[in-house]
């Protein structure tokens, strides 16, 4: 979503102070899961995809993970990438689950990084996959507030690892290529802390710019000299510490411009993924057409944001754009992570004003959207 929020103070405060023992109780378990679960987080594997020749066969997820971990950390399958299809333990499917609003400071969207939230829907949505999106340069984001905002991301991994769920960490900025340093500081602790997961997924750079935005001449060089770049150094940096975890790798003009990340690819590593981001009142067949290019060109495709309604994150929900494009993520094994488990006042949340950040949510407190959404990952 390209739209960024106001700040609201007294909330900051509130959660600034809560947090502090949070934060600390959180780092102190570093990464440890309770592997109480007992229900697999595992891959739908139902797909008919329609696979084009996987020319480049870089699955060998070296898994030397989840066997030394002990607990609940072997209870999801290990993901690798081959051709344009993500696998999961070695068998083609797809995740679906909510992706988290902005972890901000003050925005409103924080309260719901809880382990209550994301035992919820687990239980409650049948959801395999959950969202952090850790707000970096925006304001109340990683840079200025970088204890409360990791506090979150850590109590949302944990989570998950907990719930065998498989857990996006987002570093979500528009500008990521200005705080490279800051990206390999954060990965390179999220891999030492996390990379012997299988639960967990590193989306590197949520939505870079387009070419007017960045003042280079067209998209092919935001992607070239631009996302490239900073892709390949944060990869190397998480790939000294975790050889394998799935990697996601934002593309120019808000994550749409697959195909062109497609004309040239990261070839440093395995296990890389391509992020494909859509509103399905605002993006249609054109986009799609980028996504079969990119396919067609033999990049994997990871949908780690969609909504139902406009860019914006506002307006109507169009559940018919949305369902087209739910079947063509059936189609050809795309996982996605609906935007946004939040409360706002906008068409894209999930949840309607008010709604508690402890999960047990009934009908009510669901939006139109919100009801849509939780029917698709239910039976996803
Ligand atoms: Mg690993």
């Amino acid at each position: 979503m390209q739209q960024v929020n106001t700040f609201s103070a007294p909330l900051a405060l509130i959660y600034r102070l809560s947090l502090i023992a949070l934060a600390s109780l959180a780092f102190s378990a570093c990464g440890g899961s309770s592997g109480e679960g007992s229900n697999s987080g595992g891959a739908n594997s139902s797909t008919s995809s329609s696979s084009s020749s996987s020319s480049s066969s870089s699955s060998s997820s070296s898994s030397s993970s989840s066997s030394s971990t002990g607990g609940g950390a072997a209870l999801v399958k290990p993901i690798s990438v081959s051709g344009n299809q993500i696998l999961f333990g070695g068998a083609v499917g797809s995740i679906a689950g909510p992706s988290l609003f902005w972890s901000n400071t003050g925005w409103g969207g924080e309260k719901y990084y809880t382990k209550e939230v994301v035992a919820w829907i687990k239980q409650n949505w049948n959801a395999t996959l959950v969202r952090a999106a850790m707000g970096v340069d925006a304001n109340g984001g990683y840079i200025s507030d970088p204890a409360n905002n990791k506090a979150r991301v850590v109590e949302v991994v944990d989570a998950a690892i907990a719930n065998n769920m498989y857990v996006i960490i987002d570093w979500h900025s528009h500008h990521a290529e200005d705080y490279q340093t800051e990206a390999i500081d954060f990965f390179t602790e999220m891999a030492n802390a996390y990379g012997e997961y299988d639960n967990v997924i590193y989306e590197i750079y949520n939505e870079p710019l387009n070419a007017s935005e960045t003042g280079l001449s067209n998209n092919t060089a935001v992607w070239n000299d631009l996302i490239k770049p900073y892709a390949e150094d944060v990869i190397a940096a998480i790939r000294a510490i975790d050889p394998d975890n799935l990697i996601i790798v934002g593309t120019p003009s808000w994550s749409q411009d697959v195909d062109i990340a497609s004309n040239n690819p990261i070839t440093s590593s395995i296990n890389i993924a391509y992020t494909l981001h859509f509103y399905a009142a605002s993006h249609k067949a054109s986009l799609r057409s980028k996504a079969s290019t990119a396919l067609d060109n033999n990049i994997a495709l990871f949908a780690t944001e969609w909504g139902t309604v406009t860019y914006t994150g506002d307006g109507d929900v169009d559940a018919s754009s949305t369902d087209t494009w739910m079947s063509f993520f059936k189609t050809h094994g795309i996982s996605h992570a609906n935007w946004a488990l939040n409360d706002k006042s906008e068409g894209a949340s999930a949840l309607a004003p008010g709604a508690s950040a402890s999960g047990n949510w009934s009908a009510s407190d669901l939006t139109e959207s919100g009801t849509l959404v939780k029917g698709i990952i239910e039976s996803w």
